[in-house]
């Protein structure tokens, strides 16, 4: 059985690092011809989630996976492991289609934190899940209120995922003063997400998913029995499933919804007494309410893992080297952490990394059918929020797929490619301008300043992420 190469192991997140050191088994690429039911484009967690139920619905499913590094060298394995329920994005899930319906993804969201700890209760993945909780807090009083919106609209359906804390509440569970008021969300989990996706990775391979690496998608043909095409093999298959995050910008009918940008995370050394000394040891995962939020959480291994997001912008397709290297934000993370809780901010780094994110203008993700090419589907757009909502992809896709008509495959999130942002390359432009004015105003508001009308109306343009900001509380697409 070939291995991954100790040199393609050193550049990867800590994560996954951690993850490979236990198992590092590499699937052959793809070589000559082949047919299968469902063919899936990206080994992440959607195209695995995605594989595994399908199997579950018909065992005997002929599915291929194609996956052009390694399963988990995407974002799903090197993102910061914050395993959230939807309830932050709920008006912009009602503005699809209303109040009900974005109450019944919402719980879908919250169950699948439950289903994912489940799945890998039954099956044998330790993925370090912990119910640690959430704090989604403010870092300057102008941040204030950002969860209001939810909560009070939830609260007319009788439904209270999280409750309002003081900064006495959260300096009490989290050792910092920093976050001056916020909202505490008992639900939400860590995971070592190294760790969950090489479990998803091993339970498709057992269920007879078979699964190529090293494998790229080259193109793909879009009328009759999808045919994808790679370096040294074609695919037939009867539906093509495209599971391929940020780099869906490089399909044009995909293109239109999506914008670029690079989240950034660190890893501390092992540092159980400096958690301790703050009173972070096991402490609820925290994020702040920036547009570009920050956030940190503890590892069992006790570590400390920082975030950052609003890094760098993709042009068009292209997912460039800049978004496979250590992270050139070290500096933000402590920022974010002085901000936040100071007593971290001087932490001995371990390692760092960073990877894109699949923005839309809703920070919603999208599943369908092309509409000229109804076997080939897609999912893709989770904005930084993917691991709870992947879980849900996987049962929407594999609903679509076998043209089941249930209630995944009914869900609002099924839609249209609409645009979301202007074409390149005033995209490209355009997103500098609106990046830059929200670290303008994130700076001016931590100083007790006002920002600019300029800055103001341009920092309001930027899509909503993990969690809407209070200067884009609807997340509604903007043309
Ligand atoms: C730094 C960072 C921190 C994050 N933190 C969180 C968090 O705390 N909580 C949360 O919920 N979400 C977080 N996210 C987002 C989350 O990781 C993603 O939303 C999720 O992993 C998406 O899963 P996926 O399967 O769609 O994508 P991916 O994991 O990116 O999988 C897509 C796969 O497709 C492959 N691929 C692409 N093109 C081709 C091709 N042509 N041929 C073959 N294969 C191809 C890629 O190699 C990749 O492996 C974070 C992301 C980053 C980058």
């Amino acid at each position: 059985m070939a291995r991954i190469s100790e040199e393609d192991i050193a550049w990867r997140s800590h994560w996954l690092k951690q993850a490979l050191a236990q198992e590092a088994d590499l699937q052959p690429p793809l070589d000559g011809e082949t047919t299968a039911d469902v063919c899936i484009v990206g080994g992440g967690f959607l195209g695995l989630w995605t594989a595994i139920r399908l199997k579950e619905h018909r065992p005997s499913l002929d599915v291929v996976i194609l996956e052009k590094d390694i399963c988990g060298g995407g974002p799903s394995g090197r993102n910061s492991g914050m395993l959230l329920s939807a309830w932050t994005k709920f008006s912009a899930l009602a503005a699809l289609r209303g109040e009900e319906e974005a109450l019944r993804i919402i719980r879908q969201s919250a169950e699948a934190i439950d289903g994912i700890a489940a799945f890998c209760a039954d099956n044998g993945i330790d993925a370090w899940l912990d119910r640690v909780g959430w704090v989604w807090g403010a870092t300057c009083e102008a941040q204030s209120g950002a969860w209001d919106d939810a909560l009070n609209k939830l609260a007319r359906h009788g439904y209270e995922p999280a409750r309002r804390v003081t900064r006495d509440d959260i300096a009490a569970m989290t050792g910092s003063p920093g976050h001056l008021a916020g909202a505490f969300d008992p639900s939400a989990a860590t995971v070592q997400p190294g760790h969950l996706v090489r479990g998803l990775r091993r339970v498709a391979l057992k269920n007879g998913v078979r699964i190529y690496e090293k494998t790229a998608m080259r193109r793909f043909s879009r009328r009759g029995d999808p045919v994808v095409e790679t370096e040294r093999g074609r695919v037939r298959a009867g539906r093509l499933v495209l599971a391929i995050n940020a780099w869906s910008a490089a399909v044009p009918e995909l293109a239109p919804a999506l914008f670029i940008i690079s989240s950034d995370d660190a890893a501390s050394k092992p540092m159980p007494e400096m958690l301790d000394k703050a009173g972070y040891r096991r402490g609820p995962l925290m994020i702040d309410s920036r547009v570009f939020v920050s956030g940190w959480r503890v590892t069992r291994d006790d570590r400390l893992v920082v975030g950052v997001t609003g890094g760098h912008i993709g042009f068009g397709g292209v997912i460039d080297a800049r978004f496979h290297r250590p992270s050139p934000r070290l500096g933000d993370m402590r920022r974010a952490l002085r901000a936040g809780h100071p007593a971290l901010a001087d932490f001995p780094e371990e390692g760092s990394w960073n990877g894109p994110i699949d923005r839309t203008a809703s920070g919603l993700p999208l599943f369908g059918a092309l509409p000229a090419s109804p076997n080939v589907l897609y999912g893709y757009g989770f904005s930084g929020n993917g691991i709870g909502m992947s879980f849900i992809g996987g049962r929407i896709l594999s609903a679509l797929a076998l043209g089941i008509a249930d209630e995944w495959a009914g869900s609002a999130l099924v839609r249209p490619v609409t645009r979301g942002f202007p074409p390149e390359p005033l995209r490209f432009v355009g997103a500098h301008f609106v990046r830059g004015a929200v670290r303008r105003r994130d700076e001016l508001e931590h100083a007790k300043r006002k920002p600019g009308p300029l800055t103001a109306w341009l920092a309001g343009l930027a899509p909503s992420g993990v969690t809407p900001s209070k200067a884009n509380i609807s997340g509604e697409p903007r043309q």
